[in-house]
């Protein structure tokens, strides 16, 4: 199935004959800023294929995607997981050495959306990856059990400035991890390890490349998360980019698809970026003496 949530928050599918609303499917969660679709995964309850079948249609021109999780409990990200990426930066450095990051959860905005250019004069670039989203909580999980706690996959732009703030500031900008479209759930799934991954910024395709080519696949993140942090249903995990990782600019479109998950598609923005010697904590700058 294709979970997703509407921009009018209804949850929905999309299914072969069209978009489909689950609101008769799913408790209401009024105004709840996680969304009904958190609220179907944190239940653990699986949605039975013929209810959500007939379920009604939802006109075409209301059929908007807003993110599947609005504001996933948390989001780890994986550094350096792709052999050619690795290569690109000319650094053998992986989670190995490197362990995971974490993003802000307020970062995420859906299919449509906005992405915010924090510097008129600093890089920030655009790293397609595939997110899991976590199904059940995971403790020390081995990777030879992993994917029984995954929920499912959908597409995720890692949106990093290149500035000399810790990663979690440069990763987590309001507008920095696009999400969608939707939820594929993991039955769908055969091998996340074997997904084409494609990255487009206007018509200029940047990134091309198979999961296959992971330093560590899903099983061995979802292992290595776990042995730090507890993850808990509706947690995001993104995966890493693979090599072809370039700026952005305003005006500019951009796109990622992954091989049976989906495209997501957001533009960008520099209406309030401002110059790097103008960024948060410079004026007045502390005074700091030794
Ligand atoms: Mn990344």
């Amino acid at each position: 199935m294709r979970l997703g949530l509407l921009i009018d928050g209804r949850p929905a599918a999309d299914t072969a004959d069209g978009v489909r609303d689950l609101s008769g499917l799913l408790p209401a969660v009024p105004d709840h800023p996680r969304g009904a679709l958190h609220a179907l995964i944190v239940s653990g309850r699986a949605l039975a294929a013929a209810d959500v079948a007939s379920a009604p249609l939802v006109a075409a021109d209301a059929a908007l995607w807003a993110p599947p999780l609005p504001l996933p409990g948390k989001i780890v990200g994986a550094p350096a997981n792709y052999r050619e990426h690795v290569a690109e930066m000319n650094n053998p450095t992986t989670i190995v050495e490197w362990g995971m990051f974490l993003k802000a959860n307020t970062s995420v905005i859906g299919p449509g959306g906005v992405v915010q250019l924090p510097y008129t004069d600093v890089r920030t670039d655009h790293e397609g990856e595939l997110a899991v989203v976590v199904g059940r909580t995971a403790r020390d999980v081995d990777r030879r059990k992993a994917l029984d706690y995954v929920f499912g996959y959908t597409c995720l732009l890692d949106i990093t400035t290149r500035s000399s703030e810790d990663r979690s500031t440069r990763k987590s900008f309001d507008t920095f991890t696009p999400l969608g479209p939707w939820i594929v759930t993991a039955d769908e799934v055969e091998d996340p390890n074997d997904l084409r991954l494609r990255c487009w910024v206007n018509d200029d395709l940047r990134q091309d490349c198979s999961t296959a080519r992971f330093i560590f696949d899903v099983q061995r993140v979802i292992e290595y998360a776990s042995a730090v942090m507890t993850l808990h249903p509706g947690d995001v995990i993104a995966t890493g980019t693979p090599a072809g990782v370039g700026p952005l600019a305003a005006g500019d479109r951009v796109a990622v698809e992954i091989e049976r998950i989906g495209r997501l598609t957001v533009r960008v923005s520099a209406e309030r970026a401002v110059p790097y010697a103008q960024r948060p904590g410079v004026h007045p700058a502390p005074a700091v003496t030794l």
